[in-house]
C-alpha cells in the first residue's frame, strides 16, 4: 500500500456530529470574541501549541488507522479530534499566537517528539486490529494526562473550559477503545495514567456532551 499521507481525506464534517461540532465551535468563538485576550504566560502559550499538535497527531493517526482497518471508532473519533484541534486553534487565534501546524499535511508535525511518536504509533497500529486499538488507548491516555498538566498551569477560565471539554471527549474516546479492547480480547497496560485512573475512566459510563 503506497498512499501518500496527503491523499487521506479529512474527517467527514457533515451529518449530525458535524453540525454539533460546528455549534460548539461557534459558541466558543462567540464567547472568546466577547472577552479581552490579555497576554499569555510563556507556559500557557507552550501548552496551547503542544495541545494543538497533539490533537492533530490523534486525528492523523486515526485517519490512517481507519484507512487501514475500517473500524468505525477511528472514523468517528478522528472527526472529534478535528473538533479538538479547532477549539485549540480558536484559543490560539484569540491570543494572537500563530498556528504551529499551519501548512502541514496529514502526518506532518513541527515538534520532533510528536513526529516521532506519530510515526511509531502509525507503524505499530498497522500490524493488527489489536495493535491499532492499543495505539488509540495510548493516545487518549496521553491526551488526558497532558490536558491535566496544562490545566494545572493556567487560571484562565476560557482555556480551562476548553481543556475540560477536551478531557471529557478524551475520556469518551478511551471508553470506546476500551470496549474494542475487550471485544478483541487484547491485553493493555496503561503508561500515562495509573492503572486505577485508567480503569476508573474506562469502566465508567459514557459522558454526555451538554
Ligand atoms: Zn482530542
Ligand atoms: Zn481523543
Amino acid at each position: 500500500m503506497s498512499s501518500s499521507a496527503g491523499s487521506i481525506r479529512r474527517p467527514n464534517s457533515g451529518g449530525a456530529r458535524g453540525a454539533h461540532r460546528e455549534r460548539h465551535l461557534a459558541a466558543l468563538r462567540a464567547g472568546l470574541a466577547a472577552s479581552a485576550p490579555g497576554s499569555l504566560a510563556q507556559g500557557e502559550r507552550e501548552d496551547l501549541l503542544k495541545m494543538r499538535e497533539e490533537e492533530k497527531m490523534a486525528r492523523d493517526i486515526y485517519l490512517r488507522l481507519f484507512e487501514r482497518w475500517g473500524l468505525r471508532p477511528f472514523e468517528n473519533i478522528s472527526g472529534s479530534e478535528q473538533g479538538h484541534m479547532d477549539a485549540i486553534l480558536a484559543l490560539l487565534d484569540h491570543h494572537g499566537v500563530p498556528d504551529p501546524v499551519q501548512g502541514l499535511g496529514v502526518g506532518q508535525f513541527r515538534s520532533p517528539e510528536i513526529q516521532a511518536l506519530h510515526d511509531r504509533l502509525v507503524q505499530e497500529g498497522m500490524h493488527t486490529q489489536g495493535t491499532a486499538i492499543r495505539a488509540g488507548l495510548l493516545i487518549e491516555e496521553l491526551d488526558i494526562a497532558d490536558l491535566r498538566v496544562a490545566a494545572g498551569r493556567t487560571r484562565r477560565l476560557e482555556i480551562l473550559a476548553v481543556y475540560a471539554d477536551l478531557e471529557r471527549g478524551s475520556r469518551n474516546h478511551l471508553r470506546a477503545f476500551h470496549r474494542w479492547m475487550r471485544r478483541l480480547g487484547i491485553p493493555y497496560a496503561p503508561t500515562h495514567l495509573t492503572e486505577r485512573e485508567f480503569y476508573s475512566i474506562a469502566t465508567s459510563a459514557q459522558e454526555r456532551c451538554h
